[in-house]
C-alpha cells in the first residue's frame, strides 16, 4: 500500500512516515500545496494524510481538485482545527476521516487502516444504472426521465444496490446497512421492500434491473448492454 502524507511540519512528517514505515506501508511526503500536486499527478495512492495549513495552497483546497477529478482515493485530514463547522466542510467536501492535532499515533494507524479495509467509495453525487437515475444530494429518483416517489427506506435501499450495480448483496448485508443495528425483524422485511420497490422503479417498465439471486439476496443490474 502507497500512502501520501502532505505535512509541512517537518517534525510531525518525519514522525508518521517513520511510524507508517515500520508498519511496512510506503509512504511518500510532500512538504507544500504545488509539491503535493505534483506527486499526485505522477502516482496513484491508496490514501492521503492532509495536513489543511500548507504552504503554497491549502490542503482544503487540494481534496476539492482531488474529488473534483474524481479521485476515489480516500483522505484523512490532520490538523490542529478543531472546529465543528470546519470538520462538517471537509467531510461534505468529500474527506473520509478527521484527526485533530495533537494525536496519538496508534489512533491514525487504526483509522488508516480501516480506511484501506473499506476500499473504495462511489462518491458519484449521481447513481446511474441504465435509465435509472439516482441523485444523492436531492434524493430525486428518475427513471426514463419519469420522476419516482419513494419512501426515505426504499429510497436507502435502492441506493444501497445501484452504488454497485451487478454486485450481489445478501438480506443481512442490506439490513444491516439501511436498517439501524436496534432492528430485530425479520430479514423478509428486506423482500417486502424490494417489492415495493419493484412496483415503483421496475414494474412500469419493460427492462427490469432489480434482480433476485436464488438462495443469495439481490442485486442492482442495467443488464449486458448497460
Ligand atoms: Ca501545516
Amino acid at each position: 500500500m502507497r500512502l501520501l502524507l502532505i505535512e509541512d511540519e517537518k517534525k510531525v512528517a518525519d514522525f508518521v512516515a517513520r511510524g507508517l514505515r515500520a508498519e511496512r506501508f510506503a509512504v511518500d511526503v510532500a512538504a507544500d500545496g504545488p509539491a503535493a500536486l505534483q506527486t499526485l499527478a505522477a502516482c496513484a495512492y491508496d490514501l492521503i494524510i492532509l495536513d489543511l495549513m500548507l504552504p503554497g495552497l491549502s490542503g482544503s483546497e487540494i481534496l476539492k481538485r482531488l474529488r473534483r477529478d474524481r479521485s476515489e482515493v480516500p483522505v484523512i485530514i490532520l490538523t490542529a482545527r478543531d472546529a465543528m463547522a470546519e470538520k462538517v466542510a471537509h467531510f461534505e467536501a468529500g474527506a473520509d476521516d478527521y484527526l485533530t492535532k495533537p494525536f496519538a499515533f496508534a489512533e491514525l494507524l487504526v483509522r488508516v487502516k480501516a480506511l484501506l479495509r473499506r476500499g473504495p467509495v462511489n462518491r458519484a453525487s449521481v447513481l446511474r444504472v441504465g435509465d435509472l437515475e439516482l441523485d444523492r444530494l436531492s434524493q430525486q429518483v428518475k427513471r426514463a426521465g419519469k420522476r419516482i416517489d419513494l419512501t426515505a427506506k426504499e429510497y436507502a435501499l435502492l441506493e444501497y444496490l445501484v452504488a454497485n450495480p451487478g454486485r450481489v448483496y445478501s438480506r443481512t448485508m442490506i439490513i444491516e446497512h439501511v436498517w439501524d443495528q436496534s432492528f430485530e425483524g425479520l430479514t423478509n422485511i428486506v423482500d417486502v421492500y424490494v417489492r415495493h420497490l419493484r412496483a415503483k422503479v421496475d414494474d412500469p417498465f419493460p427492462t427490469k434491473l432489480i434482480r433476485t439471486v436464488r438462495g443469495v439476496g439481490y442485486s442492482v443490474d442495467g443488464g449486458p448492454d448497460a
